[in-house]
């Protein structure tokens, strides 16, 4: 998932204070505590009851608080080794989705593709600092991670209590790179930014802030009503790409294991997925895959899918858009998919 609120900096960022994604176990849950609505995200993590609690300063000095900090300092301690493992393979994982774009004969300038991954840093955060971070600056995220173009930065939850996941313990840890590659195809696609500036009454300009321009193929306007385009369709092709990709990064013991990720990596935005399937009836894949990449090819996705199904990319999306508004989060696109096969 990318960045969704990102058309300034954070307030504390622009108010000069300093912005730091690292919380001790206290702070985490003293984040927590001001915002009740995430109750529900950790919920057998800390019970509801619990949850309501966080604030109270009679409860902050009980035995169970003690307990929740300790916890959280200890996972997090232990998942900042992880990630700094994982951030040493970066550049083997780059090496990967620059094969298998070569592979299917789509095109990469190395020195760009490079440059984009060696720079993105990796962020981990266990459940309870993900949602803190959540609630400290304010960004919206609904899944397992989320790439900022802004800070250029992958931000993803490692395990949870292993008794929570229906995965075997042994795979809940490899489980995750599914959210890498996912948010590092993110990262490594064609990038722009709008940069935004207040004019200084003695004549000049000081910065404001940035916001996405384009990601991958989905663009955003400058102006802060019109919607972005392309997002869904945009995460319908990464999540192909992680499908296809995965079962390279993986380091699990037999054919059995990798099958099971990747069917758990097919049941994250297959609806999506489906639209970029049917579009590559008549589009070949490459071409989706170089306007993902590319700054130049998107126009020529656009060329194609208007010749072949009589749409534009944004006509499509904003069908996606409609669709999904009405049919809600398990919206299977039918009407769009059956509108594309019959063209
Ligand atoms: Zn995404």
């Amino acid at each position: 998932m990318v960045d969704r609120n990102s058309f300034e900096f954070p307030k504390h960022i622009r108010e000069g204070n300093e912005a730091s994604y690292y919380m001790t176990g206290q702070e985490t849950l003293k984040q927590l505590g001001s915002r009740p609505d995430l109750a529900e995200e950790l919920e057998p993590y800390i019970s509801q009851e619990n949850y309501k609690r966080l604030g109270e300063e009679e409860f902050q000095s009980s035995e169970e608080y003690k307990r929740l900090v300790s916890r959280i300092d200890n996972l997090g301690d232990k998942n900042q080794k992880t990630n700094l493992e994982w951030q040493k393979n970066l550049p083997a994982w780059g090496d990967k989705i620059k094969q298998y774009i070569r592979n299917i004969g789509a095109d990469i300038n190395d020195e760009e593709f490079n440059k984009r991954i060696e720079n993105v840093q990796m962020h981990c955060l266990d459940l309870y600092r993900f949602w803190a971070n959540v609630a400290k600056h304010d960004v919206g995220a609904d899944s397992g991670g989320f790439y900022s173009s802004n800070l250029h930065l992958m931000f993803y939850r490692l395990p949870k209590n292993p008794e929570f996941s229906k995965l075997p313990q042994e795979l809940q840890l490899e489980n995750v790179k599914e959210t890498l590659l996912h948010e590092l195809l993110h990262a490594a696609a064609a990038q722009n930014r709008w940069i935004y500036f207040n004019e200084k009454k003695e004549g000049g300009r000081i910065f404001r802030g940035m916001k996405r321009r384009r990601g991958g193929i989905s663009t955003c306007p400058s102006d802060r009503q019109s919607k972005d385009r392309l997002n869904l369709l945009d995460e319908g092709i990464t999540q192909k790409m992680v499908a296809d990709i995965l079962p390279k990064i993986l380091s699990v013991a037999n054919e059995q294991e990798t099958g099971i990720l990747i069917e758990g990596a097919k049941k994250i935005y297959s609806n999506e997925t489906k639209v970029v399937e049917a579009l590559t009836k008549k589009v070949g894949w490459p071409v989706f895959v170089d306007a993902y990449f590319n700054e130049g090819a998107l126009l020529k996705l656009d060329r194609e899918v208007k010749k072949q199904f009589g749409m534009t990319l944004r006509e499509i999306s904003d069908d996606m858009d409609l669709e999904k508004k009405g049919k809600g989060k398990g919206c299977g696109y039918d009407d769009l998919i059956n509108k594309l096969s019959a063209s």
